[in-house]
């Protein structure tokens, strides 16, 4: 028997599976709408969460199994955000149901248990918003008798409030139960639960400030962004300027716009950018209104503000990469900061890449992207050329002030950490009482112990990497898997006990500058000394507050702070990402050194930078030093389109890992197999790499093999996957992952 067709609806599962699922809706629930809300349903011999994404056309199947229950009151997702859903799903060639309970705040995602009495579940999901008591006056004004004096205090209060909570009362007047409950009998006040979300903001008080008179080129960019505001056509803009350019006052003023407009504004930053410092910045000029979600969210508050932008309460999402899902509607600007960043691509379960998304979702939404960084993308840069990207240059700082100027120091065959010129600048430096970084992107005491002996290097038992001296830890430390063992300790080839210390990390840095500047005040700053909660800002105020002269830090140190006491800054090792194996490594090079070199001279005092390298003249670093831009994407784009890498060419990598070396080895020579098959069945330009070895061959005792596809066709890429997806069979005792557009090859 055929059914009627708008009693089936279409369901996604939150399981490693292809497919969309149909079911049957109940009577009882026909004349709601159905689609975005979750529902309980039967699936095998378990009762799942599963998604409602809309009618179906019909279905074939005659025993459609039926709904059990709604999951939600009203939608989650409205149909635009669904269809923004199905196209990241399709594109990343990832499960919709996955793609789904990802966009989803973990504080809502049920835990579905199995068991005889059947599934616990709750209607608004798991954590909710906490309700508090509040009192509110009341309008009697002639009680039949007077309270207390203490009550009629605790009346006065909340009088003027207007209304407060209980919590707050008890702050203020200690135990006030019997008050208040007096005060409700004579009716002069009454009491009402109330949704309370937590607040990211509760400990900062800011000042509002006024959008500042723009120069030239920031108010050519805002005129840029502001007339595609008022088309309401998506438009992608590139926002390329200098550190200190005054990038963010254009953000925020066309963010101003697409307000009075009466649209919404999707902000997008690395998460290590989300400090007070720069949500500070978006309550000063805006006020309330605003969402932020970052890491540091217990799931109760994330589930809190997802909330809120879902209701229409906040106008503004400020977030890290996953706040592209945010549920904000009526979005008419996406700001992506520092678009260049890597931290925007997830590196497991859906690998989107949340810069990438933004143009998808601003196109949906005819809303204008800007995309801003001072080292853009070469991509970018290239799309930019192509008229794809919209050009905004903001080629100068703010009020003139100059880029810093850079020396370059040749470390060969030099073994000390800090040169003699680096030296003599910092003395020089804090002798005139001012303030100076130090840059060097590895953390720790020595990068590698090499016993004497036999000359092994200690190595990590689980990981193909070398563990990492930690002296005030007293271990060496594996930076991928966290295994540690006493250090320094013994050779465990040979039982030697004579270990050296090899390559210097910021640990060893801190205590050579402490040796060589004995009365400097010192701060380290790298993921060992800002693991505590708070103790990134706490290591920040001490420079702002100038309780401290030296910065020493790996890239944390190198983004976003503006230090206007800063005029030196010191590179130690600027190729140390350069050795990586990935076709992004003079890119990654140049963005990170010309971010270090941004942090010098930002304030009145003009600034200058030394950087030590063992080949000062690598194109990288000299582009980086020289201010040289333009000189640097074009020799990047050459060298691209020689090998056949982005922006020339489209990336999809498979890796495949497992504990077994045998297995994980022949099920990646099946798979280039039938990849090699299918390509040419299907008549397509592919390229395909591997498999090979990927570069930390062992990782968390699992042996790993990667295989590379390139093509100069996108369709090309989707159609090999697709039909390999369908096609694939793959050995239980073996992962294999999809990643598209990688960032990330080691
Ligand atoms: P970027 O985001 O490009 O690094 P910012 O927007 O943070 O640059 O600007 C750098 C500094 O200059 C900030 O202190 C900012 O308040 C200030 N600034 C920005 N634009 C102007 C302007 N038009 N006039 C005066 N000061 C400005
Ligand atoms: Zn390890």
């Amino acid at each position: 028997m055929k059914q009627e067709p708008s009693h089936i609806v279409e369901i996604a599962i939150p399981l490693y599976l292809d497919r969309i699922f149909h079911y049957r809706v109940p009577e009882l629930l026909r004349d709601q709408t159905l689609s975005g809300r979750r529902a309980l349903v039967p699936f095998g011999n378990r009762k799942l969460t599963g998604y409602i994404l809309g009618a179906a056309a019909e279905s074939a199947i005659v025993n459609l199994k039926e709904i059990i229950e709604l999951l939600d009151p009203e939608p989650l997702w409205t149909a635009k955000e669904l269809e923004f859903y199905r196209w990241s799903a399709a594109y990343y060639q990832h499960p919709l149901g996955e793609v789904l309970r990802t966009a989803l705040p973990a504080g809502i995602n049920i835990q579905t248990r199995k068991g005889g009495a059947g599934v616990q579940e709750s209607l608004s999901g798991g954590k909710s918003a906490r309700r508090e008591k509040f009192y509110l006056p009341a309008p009697q004004t002639d009680p039949p008798r007077q309270p207390s004096a203490k009550a009629l205090e605790i009346l006065g209060v909340i009088r003027e409030a207007g209304g407060i909570s209980a919590a707050e009362l008890r702050k203020r007047f200690g135990t006030c139960t019997p008050q208040l409950r007096r005060l409700v009998e004579l009716r002069l006040c009454r009491s009402e639960e109330r949704e309370v979300y937590r607040d990211p903001f509760k400990n900062y008080t800011v000042k509002r400030d006024e959008p500042r008179r723009l120069h030239t080129h920031q108010k050519a960019a805002l005129d840029a962004i502001s007339a595609a505001l008022d088309d309401r056509h998506f438009t992608p803009f590139l926002l390329y300027g200098v550190t200190g350019s005054g990038k963010t006052e254009v953000y925020l003023q066309a963010i101003s716009h697409a307000l009075q407009l009466g649209n919404n504004a999707l902000v997008l930053v690395p998460e290590i950018a989300l400090t007070p410092q720069l949500t500070g910045r978006f309550q000063a000029r805006f006020g309330g209104g605003i969402a932020i979600l970052h890491s540091g969210l217990s799931d109760g508050e994330r589930y809190d503000e997802w909330r809120r932008i879902r209701r229409g309460l906040a106008r503004i999402v400020i977030g890290a990469r996953s706040a592209i899902f945010a549920p904000l509607e009526k979005i008419g600007i996406i700001i992506v900061d520092e678009e260049h960043e890597a931290s925007f691509k997830q590196s497991d379960g859906l690998r989107y890449n949340a810069r990438d998304l933004a143009l998808v979702r601003g196109s949906m939404e005819h809303a204008s992207v800007v995309l801003g960084s001072a080292t853009p993308m070469v991509t970018s840069i290239h799309a930019a050329g192509e008229g794809r990207l919209k050009l905004l240059p903001l080629p100068e700082r703010v009020e003139g002030r100059p880029m810093p100027v850079v020396e370059r120091v040749a470390m060969k065959g030099n073994r000390e950490t800090i040169s003699v010129p680096l030296s003599n600048s910092l003395a020089e430096t804090l002798a005139e009482k001012r303030q100076a970084i130090v840059f060097l992107n590895r953390r720790g005491f020595a990068t590698f112990l090499v016993c004497t002996d036999c000359g092994k290097a200690l190595t990590c038992p689980n990981c193909s990497v070398s563990l990492t001296f930690h002296r005030q830890r007293g271990e060496s430390l594996c930076h991928y898997c966290d295994f540690s063992v006493p250090a320094p300790g013994t050779c465990p080839s040979c039982g030697g006990s004579t270990l050296s210390e090899l390559g210097a990390g910021t640990e060893k840095l801190e205590h050579d500058l402490k040796e060589l500047l004995p009365t400097a005040r010192i701060v380290r700053m790298d993921s060992d000394t800002t693991s505590g909660k708070g103790s990134h800002e706490r290591l920040l105020s001490r420079m702002h507050d100038g309780s401290a002269d030296l910065l020493v830090g790996t890239q944390m140190i190198a983004k976003g702070h503006d230090f206007p006491e800063v005029t030196l800054v010191g590179v130690v090792n600027a190729e140390a990402s350069l050795g990586m194996p990935d076709f992004r490594a003079a890119e990654r090079t140049f963005q990170l050194l010309s971010q270090v070199i941004g942090r010098a001279g930002r304030g009145e005092n003009p600034g200058r930078v030394v950087v030590q390298a063992i080949d000062p003249e690598q194109y990288a670093i000299r582009a980086a030093a020289e201010h040289d831009a333009a000189g640097f994407y074009e020799q990047e784009l050459e060298f691209r389109r020689d090998a056949g890498y982005p922006p020339f060419t489209y990336l999809a990598a498979f890796a495949i890992s497992g504990l077994s070396e045998q297995t994980v080895s022949d099920q990646a020579d099946t798979t280039a197999r039938l990849l090699a098959q299918l390509k040419s069945a299907l008549k397509i330009r592919v390229e395909i790499l591997g498999p090979a070895p990927s570069p930390i061959y062992r990782l968390r005792n699992r042996y790993r093999r990667q295989i590379l596809l390139k093509a100069v066709n996108r369709g090309d890429l989707h159609r090999l996957l697709s039909t390999w997806r369908q096609q694939s069979t793959v050995v239980s005792t073996v992962r294999i992952s999809v990643d598209i557009d990688p960032v990330d090859m080691m």
